[in-house]
């Protein structure tokens, strides 16, 4: 199956909540793994998470042309995903399910095509999403400054430019629309 599923939103947005749910329940479907410049975060583990580099080491990887797509996310953050990790998962014959920023989103839209279903996430309001970035409590309150005022911009720049929109509002709502989105997907 060369299907792909691409799921973008601001974080904080309830994204890898849903990605993680629609996961369980279609093993035909692969996390991408992206490689990242930036720190693990709490438990996170190298290859499970993200596979995590230094900045230099990301920066060779670029010269190396190994990206299909590469984003500095957040100044000095750099966030992609390697060639190798499409082939990983397709050659295994699953659909990829990608976890990205809403450029990344876009641009990955535009190299896959029709393999492609892009949702855009969003979180009710800005408000909303501001109290859950707080309530995590995994990020300094200039990094949430910083989440939020991308956040902004990248809903501007993705008006229009995804399959389907998504408004994380109630969880068991969002689940239910992204079960069924992507099943439809899946049995095109
Ligand atoms: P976080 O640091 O919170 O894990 O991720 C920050 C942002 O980077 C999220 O919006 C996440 O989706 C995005 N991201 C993760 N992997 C990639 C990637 O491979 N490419 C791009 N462009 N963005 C990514």
């Amino acid at each position: 199956m060369d299907k792909v599923i691409i799921f973008s939103a601001p974080s904080g947005a309830g994204k890898s909540t849903i990605v993680n749910h629609i996961l369980s329940l279609h093993p035909e479907l692969e996390f991408s793994i992206s490689a990242t410049s930036r720190a693990p975060r709490g438990t996170e583990k190298d290859g499970v998470e993200y596979y995590f580099f230094t900045a230099d080491q990301f920066r060779q990887m670029i010269a190396e042309d190994k990206f299909i797509e590469h984003e500095e996310v957040y100044a000095g953050s750099f966030y992609g995903t390697l060639k190798s990790e499409i082939d990983r998962i397709w050659a295994k014959g699953h659909a990829i399910v990608f976890d990205i920023d809403v450029k990344g989103g876009v641009n990955l839209k535009r190299i896959f095509g029709e393999k492609a279903l892009s949702i855009l996430i969003k979180a009710p309001s800005m408000e909303v999403l501001r109290q859950r970035l707080e309530g995590r409590g995994t990020d300094s309150r200039e990094a949430i400054e910083r989440r939020l005022a991308k956040a902004e911009s990248e809903m501007e720049f993705a008006d229009g430019k995804f399959d389907y929109v998504l408004v994380n509002d109630s969880l068991d709502a969002a689940f239910a629309e992204a079960e069924k989105i992507v099943g439809d997907f899946l049995s095109r």
